[in-house]
């Protein structure tokens, strides 16, 4: 059966004359609208204004697209026929439902199905799964490296990759006489990987299996430690990884290896050093609107480096007219992946007490960027 919409028709009156021509009720039925480009294409869904009119437009250009002439109106008699027909045609009806239906589930996208397998249990997806058996199907490849290269460093075994692409993980002993043996391959077209064959015996040498171990990449390693690094108080330096993984893991590693873990577990919690310069105009937005009143000024280099930041808040601005008007500045070197310098600015309250009055961020100690936050002092207070 066909119908005829006015070519402005928007999403509310398609719904209301779809929902007369079937015979249903809005209020009680969801009615959900989708056609299809071309056969075999999977259907699109109809969901608002826009899609009504991408719908009309790609059907105005399609070669068999019927115009109704204006002025031909349809006589109400015609409409009761039509009415009658739908009626009549309750079979028809069902058709359509039942083509809706199969057309949903056949072209379901495969990133549909692989949600949905996500919410089965026998999927895994947490790296820090301890045991690997034949059969068990992983989220993805990363999380199935993860996984095995944890579970060599705790087994105390090191593995070597045979064979590793878009569909194939395929591991085995460091020892090539060994017997331990991987092979995960991707399920059809998702990223699922299984475990289709696993030789878990070894009858390797200990002298290879205790050698340095190389499943303890930065990466890994990154993964176990980054909660130490949640609290800004506990100092946990490179020498500390290298003691813990010992005497917790038996892992031998070099000094360099421990460092990178620690760069990446902080990378982990807290982004690269570099993205967070892009944040500091939002930040400086932010501190303005919290804190109405406040001085900031960011300087750059060139359109898009970084030089100097200045901030005086609102509550030092206002409380310096009480202190005694002697201002002391002192700055740090910071230590960060790309140094710096923190200048600050402080007087003595009516109590006696250290009272901060405002801070900069600098690249160097030296006369340039001293001056600069001298006249920012000068503009704020
Ligand atoms: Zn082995």
């Amino acid at each position: 059966m066909g119908i005829l919409v006015k070519d402005d028709s928007d999403y509310n009156s398609l719904l209301e004359i779809l929902s007369k021509q079937l015979n249903i009720n809005l209020m009680s039925t969801c009615l959900e609208i989708k056609y299809q480009v071309k056969n075999n294409y999977p259907p699109m869904k109809i969901t608002d204004n826009g899609n009504v009119s991408f719908y009309l437009e790609l059907k105005m250009n399609a070669p068999d697209y019927t115009i109704q002439d204006k002025n031909q109106q349809m006589h109400q008699d015609q409409h009761m026929r039509l009415a009658q027909q739908v009626k009549k045609g309750k079979e028809q009806l069902s058709d359509v439902i039942n083509y809706a239906t199969f057309l949903n589930n056949e072209f379901t996208h495969d990133e549909d199905k692989v949600e949905s397998n996500f919410k089965d249990d026998n999927v895994i997806t947490d790296t820090r799964h301890r045991e690997i058996k034949e059969g068990q199907s992983y989220k993805n490849k990363t999380v199935l490296k993860s996984v095995l290269s944890s579970f060599a460093i705790h087994n105390h075994f090191q593995f070597k990759v045979r064979r590793s692409c878009e569909r194939q993980y395929f591991l085995s002993c460091l020892d090539t006489n060994c017997t331990w043996k991987l092979n995960a391959t991707r399920k059809g077209t998702s990223q699922i990987f299984i475990i289709r064959k696993l030789n878990i015996n070894h009858n390797c040498s200990m002298v290879v299996r205790t050698s340095d171990q190389r499943q303890a990449t930065s990466s890994v390693i990154g993964g176990y430690i980054k909660s130490k690094y949640t609290n800004l108080k506990i100092v946990y330096k490179p020498a500390d990884i290298l003691r813990d993984m010992r005497d917790d893991h038996g892992i031998k590693m070099s000094y360099s290896n421990a460092y990178r873990s620690k760069v990446v577990a902080q990378e982990m919690l807290r982004g690269k050093p570099y993205d967070s310069f892009s944040l500091i105009p939002s930040y400086l937005y932010m501190l303005v609107v919290a804190n109405p009143g406040s001085f900031v000024k960011l300087e750059l280099k060139d359109a898009n480096s970084f030089l100097y930041i200045f901030m005086a808040l609102n509550a030092s601005i206002k409380e310096w007219e009480f202190c005694i008007p002697v201002i002391a500045f002192d700055g740090t070197f910071l230590t960060s992946a790309y140094g710096g310098m923190l200048s600050t600015a402080c007087a003595q309250d009516g109590n006696g007490k250290i009272f901060p009055l405002a801070f900069s961020l600098v690249d160097f100690e030296n006369d340039e960027s001293w001056e600069w936050f001298m006249r920012r002092i000068r503009d704020a207070f």
